[in-house]
């Protein structure tokens, strides 16, 4: 069963948990085990019960988790706030999927590919907003205009996604203009079209390597945003044309790995430490959010590591972030599971 409140506005940040179908291989019912929903806001395995702001179980569509998640960031978007969404979970459990979808439904032009992420589809329908707002009132002296950058962190360093050639970019940080990637290359678009050229090239040059759960599992971080502008004589009272913009980030994180599924490995690559490091940085991040009371000066815990840094106007601020948090009801992914859930607790 879907919840059915879709995700409140008024709050800063949102824990929307995903539960992803047993797809790769037959399961049996002793092999699993079973996360429900027992209340509007808490989801429970065992005799465990997380808070939560909305949950997605193995039967939800694509289409489900845009109606959840990625709607409300449109409005949010449109209204003159930043919104994010980044999606938290063990390798394996759906969080590219949830983030993308499958790449074959994202170059099909009919564009209402079942299986379409949250970003196509925000992006379309952000697309049709703007372009209907224009159109009911062209008189409105509203114009908008979107630009879209794409990078990943990899080891602890920043990569251009739409320029492969610009690696280890550097993190600037004014006092006016908050977080800065230098270099970072930022492409005007007009159309659907372009977006989805720009998704396509950026998840094309990502990062990949393998683990025994998925053999194209991500070992880098990937943070894509779309700044939106909207021009307007409105804004101003002295009738100048001025300018208001907001952006709507996607983070698909690393997974941690499943070292239960790794037979008790022992060693462990630098992709793996560095991907470790990173999201334990982001885990204490994410539990001064609630707290509300992250310094403006001083030992920022932002500049912990490259992947805090360069999120730091996305998860603070006047930003509106949801996690979605993915899981697999399968015994064996069990203590990554609890992690997770854990993990989405804590950011409330
Ligand atoms: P992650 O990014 O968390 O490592 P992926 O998104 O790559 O995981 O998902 C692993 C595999 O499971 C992929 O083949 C993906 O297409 C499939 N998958 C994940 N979630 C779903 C879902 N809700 N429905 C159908 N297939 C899914
Ligand atoms: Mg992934």
């Amino acid at each position: 069963e879907l919840a059915s409140a879709p995700v409140d506005d008024a709050t800063a940040v949102k824990v929307v948990v995903r539960v992803r179908p047993t797809v790769s291989r037959p399961v049996d019912g002793k092999d699993l085990f079973f996360v429900r929903k027992t209340s509007p806001c808490t989801v429970a395995v065992g005799d465990r019960s997380f808070a939560v702001d909305g949950f997605l179980d193995d039967m939800a569509s694509q289409a489900d988790a845009f109606d959840l998640v990625g709607a409300p960031m449109i409005d949010i978007a449109l209204a003159g706030f930043n919104a994010s969404l980044v999606c938290y979970g063990q390798s394996g459990t759906g969080k590219t999927y949830t983030m993308w979808g499958a790449l074959a439904a994202m170059v099909d032009s009919s564009s209402d590919h079942a299986d379409r992420g949250i970003v196509p589809r925000v992006i379309q329908n952000l697309f049709a907003h703007i372009q209907g707002r224009q159109e009911s009132s062209p008189d409105s002296q509203t114009s908008y205009q979107c630009r879209c950058s794409f990078l990943e962190v990899y080891n602890e360093q920043i990569n251009d996604l739409l320029d492969p050639s610009q690696r280890n970019l550097q993190i600037r940080e004014n006092a006016g203009n908050g977080i800065h990637v230098e270099n970072l290359t930022d492409e005007y678009v007009s159309t659907v079209e372009d977006v989805n050229q720009i998704l396509m090239k950026g998840l094309s040059n990502r990062k990949v390597g393998t683990t025994s759960m998925n053999l194209k599992s991500s070992r880098s971080h990937v943070v894509f945003t779309c700044v939106i502008e909207a021009w307007s004589k409105g804004f101003s009272s002295n009738g100048f044309s001025s300018s208001r913009s907001s952006r709507i980030t996607f983070v698909d994180l690393a997974g941690p790995d499943n070292d239960e599924l790794d037979g008790g490995r022992k060693h462990c690559t630098r992709e793996e430490r560095h991907v470790k490091k990173s999201l334990s940085k982001f885990g204490k991040l994410v539990n001064t959010l609630s707290e509300a009371q992250v310094t403006q000066k001083g030992d920022s815990p932002h500049k912990q590591s490259c992947l805090t840094h360069v999120l730091k106007d996305t998860l603070g601020g006047n930003s509106k972030v949801t996690f979605v948090c993915s899981i697999s009801s399968e015994h064996r992914c069990r203590t990554g599971t609890l992690s997770t859930l854990r993990f989405g607790e804590r950011t409330k």
